[in-house]
């Protein structure tokens, strides 16, 4: 290898690993940048779990858990995969936290979904 060419191979190689934790941080932050806005209702994942803002408006037919005083006792608020957040979105009602399943958008703490499960008490 040339003076040159090693000068460049150094030089390169300096670069890159200073370069490297900038990318990773950046990266980084882009990934655990929260949503601010409701989940969107085209949502593939919120269609397939059936969910809506408020958990009054389930449709007990398709999703009989749902039913029932037990049932109505299903919200966002007391589910296990609530990340919660005490989100307050200009225009829309109620109080809105994150969602370990549905991760696209917030959903509203009078939510539901077929994933609900129990907080642990
Ligand atoms: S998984 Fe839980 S918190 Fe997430 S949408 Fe379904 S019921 Fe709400």
């Amino acid at each position: 290898m040339s003076m040159q060419s090693r000068r460049t191979f150094i030089q390169t190689t300096v670069a890159a690993a200073c370069a490297l934790p900038i990318l990773m941080t950046t990266k980084n932050s882009i990934a655990q940048t929260p949503p601010t806005a409701p989940v969107a209702p085209t949502d593939p994942m919120a269609i397939a779990l059936g969910y809506v803002d408020d958990a009054t408006k389930v449709d007990v037919a398709k999703y009989p858990r749902k039913a029932g005083p037990e049932g109505a006792k299903m919200l966002c608020s007391n589910c296990i995969l609530y990340a919660g957040g005490d989100i307050k979105i200009p225009g829309k009602d109620g109080v809105w936290g994150k969602c370990n399943v549905i991760a696209s958008g917030l959903v509203n703490s009078n939510g539901w979904c077929n994933s609900w499960a129990p907080k642990a008490a």
